[in-house]
């Protein structure tokens, strides 16, 4: 078999920009390069595209274009939420999130806390699910947000926001979801789901790096994180991007047409690699739940192997994977997700994540499926042997 260039398996921590999303955003950089803000025509075209995109976001997601809040990223997002919720509420502090959400809102409620907010980091099932009963119990008199992701990007689990949405109208208190990974994967319908704000970014979805949006419910209140111009409606300050703004429509309408692709032939791509991983290498578990799952991810657990050498030997054979996520991989601390789940720090430390896209084809699964057993043979032949037991907890 021919090596493919570049095997990359690695679509949760970013994806390849869409050719046609390329080819949209270009002329925006070339020739209309006015601020959508200024009186004259050259200016104000512009702001015709950026309605369109927005519009073309906002049917992604159901939702109206006016509840579209550009930002910077997903992490921009996620902390705009978070802090208008406690903004809007200054008689409540407390904010109800999981303990394996994405380190944007980790890290931002852990400064929360350390500046007086009481924060529950709600811990997970050793499937990777929530008790929702129990969850439902960690919501006080004073809790301002309840924040939690829709799927994880590490182990792909899905939460149930649906139902999460019901405990929190009960409860009379807002709901933001982090949907940074489901969009493209999952069908989101902000209508059917009743939350109050969504985070998205835009590289998950093959749209370049830099632009993200938050979904903001009509009538719910909002308060800027980023203060600045009157830029979308007063809600974020700083001249649009525009160049990316348009890049996002574009990909948001690819993605709705591709997401039958998602559902069908990734989903049966990632099979065939995890059934080949779990089947063919001794020693392998999958990390979390078989189901709910996004249809694009894979977590396996190999004993007696450290996840860096895997890493490292695969990248010498072109595939790009990763352990946990890219933005705590190159620390040594265990994944926070894994370790969540009950999983001890060896196992953790052992774990690969595997995340597919549309790009992806049988051939490059197939690559490294022939590549892999060999991998993780070399690696435990120079481990320590109590460790090459494949025995795991
Ligand atoms: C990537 C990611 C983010 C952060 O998005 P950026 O645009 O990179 O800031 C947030 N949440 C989840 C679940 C992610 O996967």
């Amino acid at each position: 078999m021919n090596s493919p260039a570049l095997c990359y398996f690695d679509n949760n921590a970013t994806t390849r920009v869409a050719p046609e999303v390329v080819d949209a955003m270009l002329p925006f950089l070339r020739e209309h390069w006015g601020n959508p803000s200024s009186t004259y025509a050259f200016g104000r075209q512009v702001g015709g595209h950026l309605d369109e995109a927005r519009a073309r976001v906002a049917a992604l997601i159901n939702a109206e274009p006016r509840e579209i809040v550009f930002t910077s990223c997903g992490t921009e997002s996620n902390n705009s939420a978070i802090h208008s919720a406690l903004a809007t509420q200054p008689d409540k502090r407390h904010v109800l999130t999981t303990a394996v959400e994405h380190s944007a809102n980790i890290k931002y409620c852990a400064l929360l806390q350390k500046q007086g907010c009481p924060v529950t980091f709600q811990p997970v099932e050793p499937d990777g699910l929530l008790d929702l009963q129990r969850f439902e119990q960690a919501i006080r008199p004073d809790t301002a947000l309840v924040s939690v992701m829709w799927a994880n990007n590490e182990t792909g689990i899905v939460f149930p926001i649906r139902e999460i949405a019901a405990i929190c109208r009960r409860q009379g208190v807002l709901l933001h979801t982090d949907a940074v990974q489901a969009a493209g994967k999952l069908k989101v319908d902000v209508r059917e789901l009743d939350v109050d704000f969504l985070s998205l970014s835009a590289h998950k979805l093959h749209a370049p790096k830099g632009i993200g949006l938050l979904y903001v419910k009509r009538r719910v209140k909002y308060q800027p994180y980023v203060i600045g111009g009157g830029q979308e409606r007063g809600r974020r300050g700083g001249t649009e991007n525009v160049a990316n703004i348009v890049a996002f429509g574009r990909a948001a309408e690819l993605a709705m047409a591709r997401l039958p692709d998602e559902e069908t032939r990734v989903r049966a791509l990632r099979d065939r690699l995890e059934e080949g991983i779990l089947g063919g290498i001794p020693g392998t578990t999958r990390n979390g739940a078989r189901e709910p799952r996004l249809p694009n991810t894979c977590n396996i657990a190999f004993a007696g192997v450290e996840a860096e050498g895997i890493l490292m030997l695969l990248d010498h054979a072109g595939i790009c994977a990763s352990s946990g996520s890219a933005c705590t991989t190159g620390s040594l601390d265990p994944s926070h997700v894994l370790t969540a789940m009950g999983c001890s720090a060896a196992r953790a430390r052992g774990s690969i994540r595997f995340s597919l896209s549309i790009y992806n084809t049988e051939a490059e699964v197939d690559y490294v499926l022939k590549h892999l057993p060999g991998i993780i043979a070399r690696l435990r032949a120079s481990s320590p042997v109590e460790e090459n037991i494949p025995a795991l907890q």
